[in-house]
Protein backbone atom coordinates (compact mmCIF):
# COMPACT_ATOMS: atom_id res chain seq x y z
CA UNK A 1 0.00 0.00 0.00
CA UNK A 2 2.16 2.53 -1.40
CA UNK A 3 1.07 6.14 -0.56
CA UNK A 4 2.45 9.77 0.76
CA UNK A 5 3.91 10.39 4.25
CA UNK A 6 4.90 14.03 5.34
CA UNK A 7 7.61 13.87 7.90
CA UNK A 8 7.57 17.46 9.90
CA UNK A 9 10.01 19.93 8.39
CA UNK A 10 13.09 20.41 11.11
CA UNK A 11 16.52 21.43 11.70
CA UNK A 12 19.24 18.65 13.05
CA UNK A 13 22.38 20.44 13.92
CA UNK A 14 24.63 17.76 15.19
CA UNK A 15 28.15 16.15 14.94
CA UNK A 16 31.06 18.36 16.35
CA UNK A 17 34.38 17.67 18.13
CA UNK A 18 35.24 20.07 20.90
CA UNK A 19 39.17 19.61 20.02
CA UNK A 20 41.28 18.18 17.13
CA UNK A 21 41.44 14.61 16.21
CA UNK A 22 44.41 12.75 14.69
CA UNK A 23 47.66 12.90 14.00
CA UNK A 24 49.62 14.67 17.08
CA UNK A 25 46.20 15.91 17.81
CA UNK A 26 44.86 16.08 21.28
CA UNK A 27 42.34 13.14 20.15
CA UNK A 28 40.08 13.31 23.42
CA UNK A 29 38.01 9.83 23.26
CA UNK A 30 35.13 11.72 22.84
CA UNK A 31 35.97 13.53 19.87
CA UNK A 32 37.96 10.42 18.68
CA UNK A 33 34.92 8.05 18.42
CA UNK A 34 32.91 10.71 16.94
CA UNK A 35 35.40 11.27 13.73
CA UNK A 36 35.69 7.54 13.59
CA UNK A 37 31.31 7.16 13.44
CA UNK A 38 31.39 10.08 10.91
CA UNK A 39 34.16 8.22 8.60
CA UNK A 40 32.34 4.85 9.11
CA UNK A 41 28.95 7.01 8.06
CA UNK A 42 30.33 7.79 4.71
CA UNK A 43 31.21 5.53 1.52
CA UNK A 44 34.40 4.26 -0.01
CA UNK A 45 33.32 5.87 -3.37
CA UNK A 46 33.22 8.90 -0.91
CA UNK A 47 36.56 8.41 1.05
CA UNK A 48 34.85 7.25 3.73
CA UNK A 49 35.53 4.26 5.84
CA UNK A 50 32.58 2.97 5.72
CA UNK A 51 32.43 0.85 8.69
CA UNK A 52 35.65 -0.38 8.90
CA UNK A 53 36.91 1.23 11.60
CA UNK A 54 36.26 0.12 15.13
CA UNK A 55 34.31 3.47 16.72
CA UNK A 56 33.76 1.83 19.87
CA UNK A 57 37.35 2.64 21.42
CA UNK A 58 38.38 6.64 21.54
CA UNK A 59 42.05 5.28 21.75
CA UNK A 60 44.66 7.67 20.39
CA UNK A 61 47.23 5.43 20.24
CA UNK A 62 47.43 1.44 18.78
CA UNK A 63 46.25 0.22 15.55
CA UNK A 64 42.72 1.49 15.42
CA UNK A 65 44.15 4.61 16.05
CA UNK A 66 46.89 4.58 13.14
CA UNK A 67 43.54 3.01 11.52
CA UNK A 68 41.97 6.19 11.94
CA UNK A 69 45.03 8.32 11.03
CA UNK A 70 45.65 6.78 7.54
CA UNK A 71 41.17 6.97 6.88
CA UNK A 72 41.41 10.60 7.36
CA UNK A 73 44.77 11.19 4.81
CA UNK A 74 42.18 9.29 2.55
CA UNK A 75 39.48 11.32 3.16
CA UNK A 76 41.51 14.42 2.73
CA UNK A 77 43.26 13.22 -0.63
CA UNK A 78 39.34 12.50 -2.00
CA UNK A 79 38.41 15.73 -1.34
CA UNK A 80 41.72 18.64 -1.10
CA UNK A 81 43.21 16.79 -3.67
CA UNK A 82 45.97 19.95 -4.91
CA UNK A 83 44.05 22.00 -2.01
CA UNK A 84 46.37 20.70 0.57
CA UNK A 85 48.84 17.83 1.65
CA UNK A 86 46.63 15.52 3.62
CA UNK A 87 48.01 16.19 7.21
CA UNK A 88 45.88 12.98 8.57
CA UNK A 89 44.42 15.66 11.01
CA UNK A 90 40.21 17.09 11.74
CA UNK A 91 40.29 20.22 13.50
CA UNK A 92 36.69 21.62 14.66
CA UNK A 93 35.22 23.82 11.84
CA UNK A 94 38.19 23.86 9.56
CA UNK A 95 37.18 22.33 5.80
CA UNK A 96 38.35 18.52 6.59
CA UNK A 97 35.28 18.59 9.50
CA UNK A 98 33.01 20.47 7.67
CA UNK A 99 33.35 18.24 4.61
CA UNK A 100 32.54 15.08 7.16
CA UNK A 101 29.56 16.86 7.90
CA UNK A 102 28.21 17.57 4.63
CA UNK A 103 28.95 13.87 3.88
CA UNK A 104 26.91 12.31 6.50
CA UNK A 105 24.80 9.65 5.90
CA UNK A 106 24.94 9.38 1.79
CA UNK A 107 26.12 6.72 -0.03
CA UNK A 108 27.40 6.94 -3.17
CA UNK A 109 25.60 3.47 -4.96
CA UNK A 110 24.54 5.03 -8.07
CA UNK A 111 21.69 7.35 -6.93
CA UNK A 112 20.38 4.70 -4.79
CA UNK A 113 20.09 5.98 -1.23
CA UNK A 114 21.60 9.25 -1.54
CA UNK A 115 20.21 10.81 1.95
CA UNK A 116 17.90 8.26 2.95
CA UNK A 117 19.09 6.55 6.10
CA UNK A 118 17.27 3.91 8.02
CA UNK A 119 17.21 2.86 11.43
CA UNK A 120 15.95 0.34 14.03
CA UNK A 121 13.01 1.30 16.26
CA UNK A 122 15.10 0.12 19.29
CA UNK A 123 18.88 1.49 18.43
CA UNK A 124 21.33 -0.38 20.64
CA UNK A 125 24.35 2.00 19.52
CA UNK A 126 25.73 0.03 16.87
CA UNK A 127 24.67 -1.49 13.44
CA UNK A 128 22.41 -3.77 15.15
CA UNK A 129 19.46 -4.24 17.42
CA UNK A 130 18.43 -7.25 18.90
CA UNK A 131 15.31 -7.33 16.99
CA UNK A 132 16.90 -8.68 13.95
CA UNK A 133 17.71 -5.54 12.12
CA UNK A 134 21.59 -5.33 10.56
CA UNK A 135 22.85 -2.61 8.99
CA UNK A 136 26.23 -4.23 9.24
CA UNK A 137 26.09 -5.47 5.36
CA UNK A 138 28.39 -8.57 5.91
CA UNK A 139 29.22 -10.31 3.82
CA UNK A 140 31.25 -13.81 2.56
CA UNK A 141 34.84 -13.86 0.56
CA UNK A 142 33.97 -17.49 0.31
CA UNK A 143 30.10 -18.07 -0.19
CA UNK A 144 27.92 -20.61 1.11
CA UNK A 145 27.05 -22.02 4.66
CA UNK A 146 30.92 -22.88 4.96
CA UNK A 147 32.53 -19.58 4.87
CA UNK A 148 33.35 -17.28 7.91
CA UNK A 149 31.45 -13.36 7.82
CA UNK A 150 34.72 -11.42 7.08
CA UNK A 151 33.73 -9.09 5.03
CA UNK A 152 31.58 -5.41 4.77
CA UNK A 153 30.19 -5.14 1.14
CA UNK A 154 28.90 -1.58 1.00
CA UNK A 155 26.53 -1.98 -1.79
CA UNK A 156 24.60 -4.85 0.24
CA UNK A 157 21.13 -3.57 1.61
CA UNK A 158 20.39 -2.98 5.08
CA UNK A 159 18.45 -6.43 6.60
CA UNK A 160 15.87 -6.25 8.73
CA UNK A 161 14.01 -10.01 10.39
CA UNK A 162 10.26 -9.97 9.99
CA UNK A 163 8.69 -12.57 11.72
CA UNK A 164 5.92 -14.56 9.92
CA UNK A 165 2.27 -13.46 11.40
CA UNK A 166 4.24 -10.39 13.23
CA UNK A 167 5.26 -6.73 12.69
CA UNK A 168 9.42 -5.03 13.03
CA UNK A 169 8.92 -1.34 13.17
CA UNK A 170 12.09 0.15 10.99
CA UNK A 171 12.72 4.25 11.02
CA UNK A 172 13.51 6.09 8.00
CA UNK A 173 15.38 9.35 7.66
CA UNK A 174 16.05 11.74 4.62
CA UNK A 175 18.17 14.55 4.84
CA UNK A 176 19.95 17.02 2.72
CA UNK A 177 22.67 19.75 3.10
CA UNK A 178 20.97 23.13 1.96
CA UNK A 179 22.84 25.84 2.61
CA UNK A 180 24.88 24.29 4.80
CA UNK A 181 22.57 23.35 7.21
CA UNK A 182 21.02 19.78 7.66
CA UNK A 183 17.34 19.45 6.90
CA UNK A 184 15.00 16.79 6.97
CA UNK A 185 12.99 15.69 3.76
CA UNK A 186 10.01 13.85 4.07
CA UNK A 187 9.44 10.30 2.90
CA UNK A 188 7.22 10.25 -0.13
CA UNK A 189 6.56 6.89 -1.01
CA UNK A 190 7.04 3.37 -0.06
CA UNK A 191 6.81 -0.02 -1.84
CA UNK A 192 7.65 -3.46 -1.43
CA UNK A 193 8.53 -5.46 -3.76
CA UNK A 194 6.65 -8.84 -3.62
CA UNK A 195 3.68 -7.85 -1.77
CA UNK A 196 2.76 -11.57 -0.79
CA UNK A 197 6.14 -11.60 1.62
CA UNK A 198 5.15 -8.67 3.67
CA UNK A 199 2.86 -5.86 3.81
CA UNK A 200 3.25 -2.04 5.35
CA UNK A 201 0.42 -1.88 8.32
CA UNK A 202 1.56 1.76 9.28
CA UNK A 203 3.59 4.78 8.92
CA UNK A 204 3.56 7.85 11.19
CA UNK A 205 6.85 10.25 11.36
CA UNK A 206 9.15 7.98 9.07
CA UNK A 207 8.48 4.77 11.66
CA UNK A 208 7.33 2.63 8.87
CA UNK A 209 5.43 -0.66 10.28
CA UNK A 210 5.92 -4.28 8.65
CA UNK A 211 4.38 -7.34 8.73
CA UNK A 212 5.27 -10.99 7.72
CA UNK A 213 2.77 -12.64 5.78
CA UNK A 214 4.83 -15.59 3.86
CA UNK A 215 8.29 -16.77 4.52
CA UNK A 216 10.83 -15.46 2.15
CA UNK A 217 13.24 -12.66 0.71
CA UNK A 218 11.38 -8.65 -0.21
CA UNK A 219 12.94 -5.49 -0.78
CA UNK A 220 11.05 -2.14 0.69
CA UNK A 221 11.67 0.80 -0.87
CA UNK A 222 11.72 3.97 0.49
CA UNK A 223 12.10 7.32 -1.77
CA UNK A 224 12.34 10.87 -0.28
CA UNK A 225 10.64 14.19 -1.78
CA UNK A 226 13.94 14.21 -4.15
CA UNK A 227 12.97 10.79 -5.20
CA UNK A 228 15.98 9.58 -3.98
CA UNK A 229 15.51 6.11 -2.69
CA UNK A 230 17.31 3.35 0.21
CA UNK A 231 16.21 -0.20 -0.16
CA UNK A 232 15.90 -2.30 2.83
CA UNK A 233 15.97 -6.45 2.29
CA UNK A 234 12.81 -8.13 4.42
CA UNK A 235 13.67 -11.11 5.26
CA UNK A 236 10.35 -13.10 6.82
CA UNK A 237 11.07 -15.99 8.72
CA UNK A 238 8.32 -18.73 9.83
CA UNK A 239 8.12 -19.49 13.63
CA UNK A 240 10.75 -22.63 14.22
CA UNK A 241 10.86 -24.49 17.55
CA UNK A 242 13.41 -27.11 18.75
CA UNK A 243 13.41 -29.13 21.62
CA UNK A 244 16.53 -28.87 23.65
CA UNK A 245 18.32 -31.80 25.58
CA UNK A 246 20.64 -31.16 28.15
CA UNK A 247 22.77 -34.18 29.12
CA UNK A 248 24.67 -34.19 32.12
CA UNK A 249 28.07 -36.30 31.89
CA UNK A 250 28.24 -38.06 35.08
CA UNK A 251 26.30 -37.68 38.06
CA UNK A 252 25.77 -33.42 38.93
CA UNK A 253 26.76 -33.39 42.41
CA UNK A 254 23.56 -31.49 43.35
CA UNK A 255 20.00 -33.18 43.04
CA UNK A 256 17.98 -30.99 41.07
CA UNK A 257 20.49 -29.04 39.72
CA UNK A 258 20.14 -30.99 36.68
CA UNK A 259 16.31 -29.52 35.69
CA UNK A 260 17.23 -26.39 37.01
CA UNK A 261 20.55 -25.59 34.56
CA UNK A 262 18.26 -26.89 31.53
CA UNK A 263 15.74 -23.95 32.80
CA UNK A 264 18.50 -21.68 32.59
CA UNK A 265 19.80 -23.08 29.19
CA UNK A 266 16.14 -23.03 27.56
CA UNK A 267 15.96 -19.26 28.90
CA UNK A 268 18.82 -17.92 27.50
CA UNK A 269 18.43 -19.20 23.92
CA UNK A 270 14.94 -17.82 23.76
CA UNK A 271 16.10 -14.43 24.89
CA UNK A 272 18.66 -14.25 22.03
CA UNK A 273 16.98 -16.37 19.28
CA UNK A 274 13.20 -15.56 20.09
CA UNK A 275 13.41 -11.69 18.53
CA UNK A 276 16.44 -12.04 16.47
CA UNK A 277 15.82 -15.15 14.14
CA UNK A 278 12.30 -16.21 15.23
CA UNK A 279 12.88 -19.52 17.01
CA UNK A 280 11.98 -20.88 20.32
CA UNK A 281 13.09 -23.77 22.19
CA UNK A 282 11.65 -25.96 24.87
CA UNK A 283 13.14 -27.66 27.38
CA UNK A 284 13.43 -31.62 26.53
CA UNK A 285 13.81 -34.45 29.13
CA UNK A 286 16.87 -34.30 30.64
CA UNK A 287 19.25 -36.81 31.16
CA UNK A 288 22.11 -37.65 33.22
CA UNK A 289 24.72 -39.97 31.60
CA UNK A 290 27.65 -41.71 32.52
CA UNK A 291 29.37 -42.90 29.81
CA UNK A 292 32.00 -45.67 30.49
CA UNK A 293 35.49 -46.17 28.86
CA UNK A 294 37.60 -49.37 28.55
CA UNK A 295 41.39 -48.32 28.91
CA UNK A 296 43.24 -51.21 28.53
CA UNK A 297 40.65 -53.53 29.11
CA UNK A 298 39.50 -51.96 32.29
CA UNK A 299 36.33 -49.83 32.37
CA UNK A 300 36.10 -46.52 33.49
CA UNK A 301 32.93 -44.49 34.78
CA UNK A 302 33.23 -40.87 33.98
CA UNK A 303 32.07 -39.15 37.48
CA UNK A 304 31.85 -35.62 38.23
CA UNK A 305 35.84 -35.60 39.08
CA UNK A 306 36.61 -37.09 36.18
CA UNK A 307 38.44 -34.67 33.83
CA UNK A 308 36.55 -35.29 30.07
CA UNK A 309 39.04 -33.73 27.46
CA UNK A 310 37.38 -33.58 24.06
CA UNK A 311 39.66 -34.82 21.00
CA UNK A 312 39.42 -35.82 17.90
CA UNK A 313 41.41 -37.99 15.47
CA UNK A 314 43.80 -35.47 13.59
CA UNK A 315 43.24 -32.37 16.00
CA UNK A 316 46.09 -31.28 18.03
CA UNK A 317 46.15 -32.41 21.47
CA UNK A 318 47.63 -28.86 23.03
CA UNK A 319 46.41 -29.11 26.62
CA UNK A 320 48.92 -31.05 29.28
CA UNK A 321 48.04 -34.10 30.10
CA UNK A 322 46.92 -35.87 33.52
CA UNK A 323 46.79 -39.47 33.84
CA UNK A 324 43.54 -39.39 34.94
CA UNK A 325 41.76 -37.57 31.60
CA UNK A 326 39.26 -39.57 30.04
CA UNK A 327 39.37 -38.81 26.28
CA UNK A 328 36.51 -38.90 24.40
CA UNK A 329 35.65 -38.30 20.71
CA UNK A 330 32.82 -35.94 19.30
CA UNK A 331 31.48 -39.61 17.79
CA UNK A 332 30.78 -40.46 21.44
CA UNK A 333 28.63 -37.78 22.27
CA UNK A 334 26.75 -37.79 19.04
CA UNK A 335 26.38 -41.73 19.72
CA UNK A 336 24.46 -40.37 23.02
CA UNK A 337 21.98 -38.34 21.78
CA UNK A 338 18.13 -39.03 22.20
CA UNK A 339 17.23 -37.35 19.41
CA UNK A 340 19.63 -35.81 16.52
CA UNK A 341 16.79 -33.22 15.57
CA UNK A 342 17.00 -31.86 18.39
CA UNK A 343 19.63 -29.39 20.17
CA UNK A 344 21.66 -31.80 22.00
CA UNK A 345 23.49 -29.89 25.12
CA UNK A 346 26.51 -31.82 26.85
CA UNK A 347 27.35 -30.32 30.14
CA UNK A 348 30.29 -31.18 32.57
CA UNK A 349 31.90 -29.54 35.29
CA UNK A 350 35.56 -30.96 33.94
CA UNK A 351 35.08 -31.28 30.08
CA UNK A 352 37.91 -29.57 28.27
CA UNK A 353 38.59 -28.77 24.52
CA UNK A 354 41.48 -30.97 23.73
CA UNK A 355 42.53 -27.58 21.62
CA UNK A 356 42.85 -25.05 24.08
CA UNK A 357 41.85 -24.88 28.28
CA UNK A 358 40.45 -21.87 27.96
CA UNK A 359 37.67 -23.03 25.33
CA UNK A 360 34.24 -23.50 27.41
CA UNK A 361 32.38 -25.25 24.82
CA UNK A 362 32.52 -26.71 21.43
CA UNK A 363 30.27 -27.55 18.53
CA UNK A 364 30.48 -29.03 15.51
CA UNK A 365 28.81 -26.69 12.71
CA UNK A 366 25.00 -27.69 11.84
CA UNK A 367 24.95 -30.93 13.95
CA UNK A 368 23.04 -29.42 16.95
CA UNK A 369 25.31 -31.01 19.05
CA UNK A 370 27.49 -28.82 21.45
CA UNK A 371 29.45 -29.17 24.64
CA UNK A 372 29.86 -26.22 27.44
CA UNK A 373 31.91 -26.53 30.66
CA UNK A 374 28.92 -25.42 33.37
CA UNK A 375 30.13 -23.90 36.82
CA UNK A 376 29.65 -25.49 40.38
CA UNK A 377 27.37 -22.43 40.81
CA UNK A 378 24.41 -22.67 38.20
CA UNK A 379 23.53 -19.68 38.99
CA UNK A 380 26.67 -17.84 37.90
CA UNK A 381 26.24 -19.55 34.49
CA UNK A 382 25.68 -16.92 31.24
CA UNK A 383 23.73 -19.31 29.10
CA UNK A 384 22.99 -16.27 26.82
CA UNK A 385 26.20 -15.68 25.85
CA UNK A 386 28.78 -18.53 25.60
CA UNK A 387 25.73 -21.14 25.07
CA UNK A 388 24.11 -19.51 22.44
CA UNK A 389 27.25 -18.89 20.72
CA UNK A 390 28.06 -22.93 21.00
CA UNK A 391 24.17 -23.42 20.19
CA UNK A 392 24.39 -21.06 17.04
CA UNK A 393 27.43 -23.20 15.85
CA UNK A 394 25.50 -26.27 16.10
CA UNK A 395 22.41 -24.77 14.09
CA UNK A 396 24.44 -23.37 11.29
CA UNK A 397 26.18 -20.07 12.41
CA UNK A 398 29.83 -19.17 11.52
CA UNK A 399 31.88 -16.80 12.79
CA UNK A 400 31.70 -12.56 12.16
CA UNK A 401 34.89 -12.07 12.08
CA UNK A 402 34.55 -8.57 10.06
CA UNK A 403 36.14 -5.26 12.15
CA UNK A 404 33.04 -3.42 14.15
CA UNK A 405 31.55 -7.22 15.41
CA UNK A 406 31.51 -5.70 18.98
CA UNK A 407 28.54 -7.25 20.68
CA UNK A 408 27.83 -9.91 17.85
CA UNK A 409 27.35 -13.93 19.38
CA UNK A 410 29.44 -15.05 16.85
CA UNK A 411 32.21 -12.92 17.42
CA UNK A 412 34.91 -15.87 17.84
CA UNK A 413 36.06 -14.84 21.12
CA UNK A 414 33.45 -13.66 22.90
CA UNK A 415 34.61 -10.60 24.30
CA UNK A 416 32.06 -9.63 26.43
CA UNK A 417 28.22 -10.01 26.65
CA UNK A 418 27.41 -10.85 23.15
CA UNK A 419 23.66 -11.03 22.05
CA UNK A 420 23.61 -9.44 18.69
CA UNK A 421 22.82 -11.97 15.27
CA UNK A 422 22.91 -9.48 12.46
CA UNK A 423 19.82 -10.35 10.21
CA UNK A 424 21.91 -11.11 6.91
CA UNK A 425 23.65 -14.26 8.40
CA UNK A 426 20.76 -15.76 9.37
CA UNK A 427 20.86 -17.26 5.85
CA UNK A 428 23.01 -19.77 8.03
CA UNK A 429 20.09 -21.11 9.99
CA UNK A 430 17.81 -23.95 9.17
CA UNK A 431 14.98 -21.94 7.40
CA UNK A 432 17.37 -19.48 5.88
ZN1 LIG B 1 32.80 -19.99 17.82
Amino acid sequence: MPGTYTLPEITITGFSILNSVGLGCQNLPEDVKEVKWMLNNISVELGGAARTLNDEDGFARGPDFDKLVNAIKVFQLRHFKGQFTPDGQVQPNRATFRKLQELQGRRATGQQGDGIKVQPDTPIGGPCDTFGFSLARLDKTKPGPAGDWDRINPALPPVQMVPLGGTRTLNFLASSMVNGTLELESISDLKISNTNIAEIVSVSDGNVVVKGTCPGRTTLTARDSRRRTLDVALDVRRLLSFKVDVYHLGAPRVRGALDMLANKIVFGLNSVYNSQANMMFTPGPNRVVVPSITIGGTARHVSADSRIVVHDPGEPFAIPRTPNDIVIQSSHLFALRRDALNLSVFVHERILSSKNLHHGGESWIGSRTSWFRILPDIAAINAASLLSHEAGHSLGLQHVTTPNNAGFLMHPNLPGNNIIIPAETLADLPGG
